[in-house]
């Protein structure tokens, strides 16, 4: 039976919390223990499938084809466990399937309440693959005190109440402003933020205070006597220059001991960190760096492109070099020529990305890649892009284009060299969409195989011919224009196991040219950077020595 892990949020939002947690879990792992994390999300919206990558960063989608919060992509990339559907849920969730239940008449006539139906659900969302792990770590979104909150913290009260005895501990997260006039840290928002837990039924085990300065003593003696936690408990988090080193920051400050020592397990197996110390000496001993471009829509928020930023990082750390990123908004280009935006880059990366805007200058910064000889990764809509300038650019389509665009404006202005799918396979059987603009959940979404062809590039790379990658669009290249494209010297290197989707497209005499159907970001790690972003950076490192 796991042991449960609540983590909580004060103070402030955006203080690291699902890095906290994500860091816990690895920290965890390095024990021995295995480890599961889990999103609780007050928002009202069902999914993040359809919330604005400029308002909420990503949208992290794990194998089973759940739309999620980015913070599963942290949870992921520290621990290596992928996540589930069951790893996330929002109160939009949670009240809709009660609503549901209440429809249904499960609930036999009765007055439908917060306490118990609402908190019910929430605490039957926590008990899942409760016997498959030794900790279950939550954690709730915003910040203790928040409206929306208030049923999942009731929620996790009543839960580690229906627990034996030392099942579930609570670690909250807090912020230590310096008062720079004075000179001090100062604890009293802590100490309010602990009292407003403490009168929800919560009493915090460990304290994750971050602060911008050494916490003295003295302070930490005094958090611990107005919070009501132990000394030891009261854990530093300060400034890091990579997130990838909170593992070892978070162990130099006691916060896995605090953990275990809050569960009473003792003698704690000792752990083994040279994973991270590993990773910690690849970020800080760079032996040169590269200028990758991201040319992109959504270029004024990065969390946009966590997990490619991210991938980008674990495929320097490969090569030993810091991978400098450099945000190119892709409109800026739309209608003139690309070359002053792009030159000097030693690499150009095209993301996923939904809607026309932009896309003329995404092709255009395909051709400037595919001409210049400069390597170039498309992802997504980032591939869709490199074919369409293949078709009308080298394949003399000239009015190539993707359905995606004529759908939004109504009309019919291209070749449907991308088309919209609408029946696809998917292990032994078939998906349909339902409708034909259904804005959430009728993607291809998730994991599904594809087959390399012997001697591509791609395979060399991955070494094989059989992989599994992430999906997440409604739209896909259509075989039929293979022929043509092929014999214009664009490869398609991993079509899917019917031979019906195209996966991969590759040029055949460039220097390093791929455009892939799926998100190969979606699963990198530190600790094992994807082949595509390793061999990636690999190349942009080559062109580096050229220029
Ligand atoms: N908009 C494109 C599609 O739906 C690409 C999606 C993406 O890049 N994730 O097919």
């Amino acid at each position: 039976m796991a042991r449960y892990i609540f983590i909580t949020g004060g103070v402030v939002s955006s203080l690291g919390k699902g890095l906290a947690s994500a860091a816990l879990g690895a920290l965890l792992q390095a024990r021995g223990f295995s480890v599961r994390l889990r999103k609780l999300d007050p928002y009202l919206n069902v999914d993040p499938g359809t919330m604005s990558p400029f308002e909420h960063g990503e949208v992290f989608v794990t194998d089973d084809g759940a739309e999620t919060d980015l913070d599963l992509g942290h949870y992921e990339r520290f621990t290596g466990v992928p996540a589930r559907k069951t790893d996330s849920v929002s109160s939009g969730r949670i009240y809709s399937n009660v609503l549901e239940k209440e429809r249904r008449g499960d609930y036999l006539g009765k007055t439908i309440q917060v306490v118990p139906h609402v908190t019910n659900e929430i605490k039957d969302f926590l008990h899942i693959g409760e016997d498959e792990v030794d900790f279950m770590l939550c954690e709730i979104g915003g910040t203790v005190g928040d409206i929306e909150g208030l049923p999942f913290f009731e929620a996790i009260r009543q839960f580690s109440h229906d627990k034996k005895r030392g099942q579930c501990i609570f670690m909250h997260l807090t912020l230590l402003p310096y008062l720079a006039a004075s000179g001090e840290l100062k604890t009293k928002p802590t100490q309010h933020s602990v009292k407003e837990l403490q009168s929800i039924g919560i009493a915090p085990d460990i304290l994750v205070c971050r602060s911008e300065h050494p916490i003295p003593d003295k302070e930490r003696e005094k958090i611990a006597l107005f919070c009501n936690v132990r000394k030891e408990s009261v854990v530093a988090a300060y400034d890091l220059k990579s997130i990838y080193e909170a593992p070892l920051a978070y162990h130099e400050q006691g916060l896995d001991q605090a953990v275990l020592d809050a569960f009473d397990i003792s003698p704690a197996p000792a752990p083994n960190l040279a994973m991270w110390h590993d990773v910690y000496d690849r970020i800080h001993n760079p032996e040169g760096h590269v200028k990758i471009a991201i040319v992109g829509k959504y270029t004024q928020l990065e969390d946009a492109y966590k997990s490619i930023a991210e991938a980008l990082t674990h495929g320097g750390m490969a090569n030993r070099v810091k991978v400098k990123i450099e945000w190119v908004d892709a409109e800026l280009f739309d209608r003139e020529d690309a070359a002053p935006y792009l030159e000097g880059y030693h690499a150009i990366l095209v993301p996923g990305g939904f809607g026309e805007r932009g896309t003329e200058g995404k092709i255009k910064a395909a051709q400037f890649a595919r001409e210049k000889q400069i390597p170039y990764l498309g992802i997504c809509l980032g591939m869709q892009m490199a074919v369409i300038e293949a078709a009308r650019n080298v394949a003399g389509l000239t009015t190539a284009g993707s359905e995606e665009f004529d759908h939004e404006a109504g009309g019919k202005r291209f070749e449907p060299v991308v088309y919209h799918l609408k029946e696809w396979v998917q292990g032994n059987h078939k998906v349909a969409r339902k409708t034909d603009d259904d804005k959430g959940g009728t993607m291809r979404l998730g994991a599904y195989s594809a087959t390399l062809t012997e001697g591509s590039r791609v395979a060399g790379i991955y070494g094989g011919t059989a992989i599994e990658e992430r999906h997440r669009h409604r739209y896909e290249v259509d075989v039929k224009y293979r022929d043509v494209l092929q014999q214009s010297g664009l490869m398609f290197s991993g079509m899917s196991p019917d031979g019906k989707l195209p996966e991969i497209v590759e040029w055949k005499d460039h220097p390093w040219f791929i455009g892939v159907q799926f998100h190969p970001e979606l699963k990198s790690k530190p600790f094992a950077p994807h082949p595509l972003f390793a061999d990636f950076v690999r190349a942009a490192v080559e062109m580096s020595r050229l220029v």
